[in-house]
């Protein structure tokens, strides 16, 4: 038996009881005639005393030859400390051992095992095994162990159920590029790992599984933002026989459920808003609606007089900042100089303060009087105390432009409490969208989502106005999942197709199995995915996914622990009839 015990479980209740621990060095401290040792593991730290008087000699002197992270098995009995430690939840307790065994010895870490180590990060990815032990990284992992135990409990009670789906598959389109792995066993042929379980899930509903989760691993091969990872983890869904009201109230009810279950905090306001709303209001669709700041459109107000800038500008927007009256002149001009970064690229921001008195003060009085001020106020809904920062240009661009500003502003005006939820559902998105580069339409969402019944005749003349019953939920400001109902018919399917440029025989070719199996009687379907990691870092009240991740990838897409990914040898290479020139 290695323990009897764990090292976060002796209280002052087991005082005098005999006990094993097993785990690993801390710290020792050695005074000489007295050497104590904090032993850890992963339940906690339990204090061990060795001294002069009471331990056998040949323990003390073990003890003294320990180094941090030796791996030891202690017996000894529980005793009472004479300085407690309440920091510790064992703090009123230590062991004092009779026989100590080193299971293992370790060489010294290359940072230390605490939780403010002084390890950088690519040497903590590198010894992963060893950060997982300090507190931050493995408590989080115990977090996301929670979360998905409360998914799982919850959409089983729902009468979902968890079916796993192949990794070896043919290409799923999700917008990004596949990885793909050869077949040695069909030469010049190959499999591409999922971006999704997409056409294998909506073959369940065809199956008859009617409700069905799974938390699975995806694999898109993009080129890396920060905070992606290009493998990562969905909660992948889809009902049968709904409409996409039923889908919005189940996964409200799990959204409510993860948030109460985790944080005992109830969700009192579960908005929906139009994906067309979300821009104009936000200029984004991904809202953080923890606060305020909704962009007013200036236009009408801001367009009659002698300023050029406002006059040739598309759109004139503008948000309140809640107290920016207070800001300096030297702190609104860093603020011009934040928005003129690349990164943004604004050309420049009117600004107008509402002074306490029910004046205005901006920097184009030359132009606006104070009733045309007024009215800018009155548009962004400013109070006075705060300030009305505007953008001008074209839509899309300032839209981004000025969300970008609002998310900066409420970030240092400490508006985005970790600890505050607000949930958002954004709905209609529009079913394709226009890229430049190749000069065609894209599916916005994937080629499986329906546009609304209604709209389907549109597509033919003006594709870029057809929405389709597609919706993310958001959270926080997050896109932490999205979805839409599907198409369930062959000839939608193959129109879709059609208007996203593919020929019949493409089609059928990349898709045959989805049209077939849409001949067998496949019932009206639709869900949505979560996309765990990230909603596990936000339940966790952080925001970078890494933190949640046991093996997480560097963002050049490496596990620089194992050396992924590397070369593969001669062999191997002709086996899967692979050709490359090596130099
Ligand atoms: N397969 C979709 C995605 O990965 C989710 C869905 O439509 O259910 O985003």
């Amino acid at each position: 038996m290695y323990r009897s015990h764990h090292c976060g479980q002796l209280r002052t209740s087991n005082i005098n009881e005999e006990v094993t621990l097993s785990g690993w060095v801390q710290k020792s401290r050695d005074k000489g005639f007295v050497i104590w040792i904090d032993l850890r593991d992963r339940y906690g730290i339990t204090q061990l005393i060795f001294d002069a008087e009471r331990t056998p000699e040949a323990m003390v002197t073990l003890a003294k030859s320990l180094g941090r992270e030796f791996v030891i098995q202690v017996t000894g009995t529980v005793i009472e400390r004479t300085s407690k430690n309440p920091n510790l939840e064992t703090g009123d307790i230590e062991i004092l051992v009779s026989k100590l065994t080193v299971l293992n010895t370790a060489k010294v870490p290359p940072f230390t095992i605490e939780d403010q180590t002084d390890g950088g990060e690519e040497l903590r990815m590198k010894y992963r095994y060893l950060d997982i032990r300090r507190n931050p990284v493995k408590n989080n992992l115990i977090f996301r162990h929670k979360v998905t135990q409360e998914v799982r409990s919850y959409l089983s009670s729902q009468e979902f159920i968890e079916v796993e789906t192949p990794y070896l598959i043919k290409s799923t389109p999700e917008g990004a590029r596949d990885f793909v792995v050869p077949s040695r066993m069909n030469e010049g042929e190959f499999y591409a790992l999922p971006q999704s379980p997409q056409t294998f899930k909506q073959l369940l509903m065809v199956g008859g599984m009617d409700k069905y989760f799974q938390i699975v691993k995806c694999f898109r091969d993009e080129d890396l933002r920060a905070d992606r990872q290009p493998e990562f983890t969905q909660i992948d869904c889809e009902m049968a026989f709904v409409d996409q009201e039923d889908i919005l109230t189940i996964f409200e009810g799990l959204t409510r459920h993860l948030i109460k279950s985790i944080h005992g905090k109830e969700i009192t306001s579960f908005p929906r808003m139009t994906y067309d709303d979300a821009l104009r209001t936000y200029g984004n669709d991904k809202p953080d609606i923890r606060f305020g700041m909704k962009f007013g459109e200036l236009n009408a107000v801001a367009q009659h007089k002698d300023f050029g800038v406002f006059n040739s500008a598309e759109l004139v927007v503008g948000i309140a900042v809640p107290g920016g009256n207070s800001f300096t002149r030297k702190e609104i001009d860093g603020i011009i100089t934040w928005l003129k970064r690349p990164q943004i690229d604004a050309l420049g921001m009117i600004y107008s303060r509402c002074n306490e008195d029910g004046t205005y003060k901006s920097s184009v009085d030359k132009f606006y009087d104070q009733d045309d001020l007024g009215k800018w106020a009155e548009v962004t809904g400013a109070q006075s105390g705060d300030l009305v920062c505007v953008l001008s240009g074209p839509t899309d661009k300032v839209r981004t432009q000025l969300s970008a500003l609002r998310m900066e502003l409420a970030e240092r005006l400490g508006l985005r409490d970790p600890k505050e939820f607000a949930p958002l559902w954004v709905t209609d998105f529009p079913l394709l969208e226009w890229d430049e580069d190749s000069k065609r339409y894209h599916a916005m969402h994937h080629p499986f989502t329906a546009p609304k019944p209604d709209q389907i005749k549109l597509l033919d003349t003006d594709p870029g106005a057809v929405k389709a019953n597609a919706y993310d939920l958001v959270l926080n400001g997050n896109e932490i999942g999205g979805g839409s109902i599907r198409i369930h018919d062959k000839a939608t399917q193959a129109l879709m197709f059609d208007h996203l440029g593919f020929t019949p025989e493409e089609a059928k070719e990349q898709f045959g199995f989805l049209m077939n199996a849409f001949e067998y009687g496949a019932p009206p379907h639709g869900g949505l995915a979560f996309g765990l990691d990230r909603l596990v870092a936000i339940l966790g009240g952080q925001e970078t996914i890494r933190d949640f991740i046991a093996f997480p990838k560097n963002n050049s897409g490496r596990d620089v622990m194992i050396d992924a990914p590397s070369a593969i040898d001669e062999t191997q290479l002709n086996e899967l009839h692979l050709k490359v020139d090596l130099k």
